[in-house]
């Protein structure tokens, strides 16, 4: 191999029409970052002229060269740029100058399609848009313009869903209509379909009108969380799908309702207010994992006590808490035990001194009751749609916050490996 051809592989220009000459490498300070310069000229034979399109004959004249700056991915760890003696010809026919092109770069772009490959792999790690643009020399929205080129919008396979499928919500970006965003995933294998920026009933019903109704009738099971328009929008959308609440949801309602008695309790004693502050973990855990035997000293108590004395006497300080407490160990032990029907006794006939953040729970869970037999009866559960909404919160604090949903939307599918780079590209 020759010199020649050594730089054109190592920098993997992949046009054999730069040469370079003696002298091709130096090392140059721009506004305080050192580059390292590889200075090369690219001359060929042009076979016709593109303004007048008339084929290469002895009236085509050399005309000088242009230089140009093409940004390059890294050499070593420096910044790297291309310096590149374009040559020109002027065309005796139409009388008009025109610089040769090459694969290295797109017309009248100063970023190398390496560069700009580099970029689009970069986007598929957690980091933000800011990082990646330092990183490769260019600016922010060069690292936006890629995105948008290599990576298609999302097409959806509209004519396939799975049995399986979960859906969740999570907060969006200030552009987006809604304030929640929708999102839908397999709910055997966790992987995210699709997001869909605005979660009201009207849209998502449009949005599913996509999907072909024979793709929606294969659907037989769909877990949510307690939104009751995706109640109607099931009933409308999907002829064959059994509702399933998810069981986190389950345990989450009620245990806030708990909660959020015990600090409206905490916060009119003030005699107690210290132990109920302290020990809210024990108030809220399952009363049959609760300790009982080993007596120990607890901050707050001065005498020595098991788990289930210092809860005994938090609930006890307050008829309101007890009430709520028991009802919410009753409620725990059904969906504990798959006991739908302790669950309805115990929702049925609840006791009226309970609080009204309980009441209010236990009136949603009436009204879901129908559909909570459904998540007893089948192992499906939203669990690792919560782990999805995890990794999109990871994208969203890197991004410092996406402006445009579509972007936003297209990170996370990229992130995910859900759309992959696009062969051909025009950026
Ligand atoms: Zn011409």
């Amino acid at each position: 191999m020759s010199n020649q051809n050594y730089i054109i592989d190592m920098l993997e220009l992949k046009d054999s029409n730069v040469y370079f000459k003696e002298n091709f490498y130096y090392k140059e300070t721009i506004k305080g970052i050192t580059y390292k310069i590889f200075e090369g000229y690219l001359s060929y034979k042009p076979s016709f002229c593109p303004s007048c399109g008339v084929v290469f004959d002895e009236k085509f004249e050399k005309h000088g060269f242009i230089l140009s700056n093409i940004i390059i991915p890294d050499v070593s760890g420096y910044k790297a740029i291309l310096r590149l003696h374009k040559q020109r010809y002027l065309c005796k026919h139409c009388h008009k100058a025109f610089t040769l092109t090459s694969n290295i770069t797109n017309y009248g772009c100063f970023i190398s399609n390496l560069t700009k490959h580099k970029i689009a792999l970069d986007l598929t790690k957690k980091r933000s848009e800011v990082d990646i643009a330092l990183d490769n020399g260019v600016s922010p929205n060069t690292v936006e313009r890629v995105m948008d080129s290599y990576y298609d919008t999302i097409k959806l396979y509209k004519h396939y869903l799975p049995e399986v499928l979960s859906f969740d919500e999570f907060k969006s970006v200030k552009s987006a209509d809604g304030a929640m965003s929708f999102h839908m995933c397999d709910g055997i294998t966790g992987q995210t379909i699709d997001i869909v920026e605005d979660r009201r009933l009207d849209n998502l019903i449009k949005y599913f009108f996509y999907y072909d109704y024979k793709a929606r009738s294969r659907v037989k099971f769909i877990t949510i969380d307690m939104y009751s328009p995706y109640i109607s929008l099931i009933k409308k959308m999907f002829p064959n799908a059994k509702i399933i609440i998810d069981k986190f949801h389950l345990t989450q309602l009620i245990s806030r309702s708990l909660n959020k008695t015990r600090i409206r309790v905490m916060n009119k004693d003030k005699k107690n207010h210290r132990k109920l502050k302290r020990y809210w973990r024990l108030i809220l855990k399952d009363r049959d994992e609760l300790d009982f035997s080993k007596w120990k000293k607890y901050t707050c108590f001065n005498s020595l006590m098991t788990q289930v004395d210092v809860v005994n006497y938090l609930i006890n300080t307050n008829e309101e808490l007890k009430q709520t407490y028991l009802i919410y160990q009753e409620i725990l032990y059904s969906f504990k035990n798959k006991d739908f029907k302790k669950l309805k006794q115990t929702l049925s006939n609840a006791n009226s001194k309970i609080s009204n953040y309980m009441k209010t729970s236990i009136k949603t869970l009436l009204e879901f009751l129908p559909y909570i037999k459904n998540t007893f009866e089948n192992e499906y559960h939203n669990g690792f749609i919560e782990g999805n909404n995890n990794f999109i919160k990871v994208i969203k604090r890197i991004a410092f916050g996406f402006r445009s949903f579509k972007r936003f939307k297209a990170r996370i599918m990229i992130c995910k490996g859900l759309i992959k780079i696009k062969k051909t590209v025009n950026a």
